[in-house]
């Protein structure tokens, strides 16, 4: 049985991004349509989300023109699809610092935020770059920074030094330094507690968009290639996926990817009264379905 419910919650999309900007290569390919999703968690008393979106004012405004983000709603409309609110939010884990995974903490009003150390301060490192480096904050809002603090300031953000085991029961964090930024971090939730588990998913963040990043199309012959927007190495995203990978034992439905429109086809899901899609990974005992 289950020790968490599972879902999967589209909260917006890009209907027109790059092909190249998803799988590193694919050049001259055209767009295709990239949703924008958040995990929820509950369990053992908590309700965790994995990221939590952006808000679709200020500077989240801007970066959602920019990049052609629509039909974004709202956290309250998003989670009472599966009966929850941003209210009954405990947690959020923050994979990184991106505006799309980030930008929606100040919608969750009770909710204790979970990042690593190193990838808050290498965003503020950045931000004292001279301004010929600002590509390097592409898909970052500066205002998020300053946000984080002022939550570090009142004791809700707190800062993770590397790997952790049992973060809360069953769920650990691995770092990936270097990576799609600086320290990313996934998020592996052993679904029945124990150590050695059998039942495992492993949030990857933008470790991975999609499937291709893990098999590069030959799932006979798999060929990682790496996302098409990395501010670090591309060697270790690899070493990343194989890593993720085998947290799973290569199991790829296992890993779950938010940008990856092909996992609605992996687990019972239903499209929302807004067009959205919502994924039920897994039930945990006594909870209703909401497919
Ligand atoms: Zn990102």
């Amino acid at each position: 049985m289950s020790d968490y419910s599972i879902w999967m919650l589209e909260f917006a999309w890009v209907p027109d991004a790059p092909t190249s900007s998803l799988v590193y290569g694919r050049h001259n390919l055209g767009t295709e349509k990239l949703p924008y999703c958040y995990t929820l968690l509950r369990g053992h008393g908590k309700t965790i989300l994995l990221d939590c979106g952006v808000n679709y004012t200020s500077h989240g405004k801007e970066f959602m023109d920019r990049f052609n983000v629509q039909n974004w709603f709202p956290p309250e409309d998003i989670l009472n699809e599966v009966g929850c609110s941003p209210e009954l939010v405990t947690d959020v884990i923050l994979t990184h610092a991106h505006f799309d995974h980030m930008g929606g903490m100040e919608l969750f009003p009770n909710a204790t935020f979970h990042i690593q150390q190193d990838e808050l301060a290498a965003w503020v490192s950045i931000m004292l770059l001279d301004r010929r480096f600002r590509w390097l904050l592409t898909a970052t809002d500066t205002g998020d920074m300053l946000y984080a603090v002022q939550l570090a300031r009142e004791g809700r953000m707190r800062g993770i030094d590397g790997n952790v085991d049992n973060l809360f029961p069953g769920i650990d964090v691995r770092v990936a330094r270097d990576t799609h930024t600086a320290a990313s971090q996934y998020v592996i939730i052993r679904n029945d507690g124990k150590i050695s588990s059998d039942d495992v998913y492993t949030y990857a963040g933008d470790l991975l968009y999609r499937h291709d990043n893990m098999h590069g199309g030959n799932r006979e012959d798999p060929l990682y290639l790496p996302v098409g927007l990395a501010f670090g190495s591309q060697t270790n995203l690899l070493f990343a996926t194989h890593e993720i990978l085998k947290t799973v034992n290569f199991e790829i439905e296992r890993v779950l990817t938010p940008h990856e429109p092909e996992m609605t086809k992996m687990y019972p899901s239903r499209t929302t009264k807004n067009g959205h899609y919502l994924i039920e990974v897994a039930l945990a005992e006594g909870q209703q379905s909401y497919v």
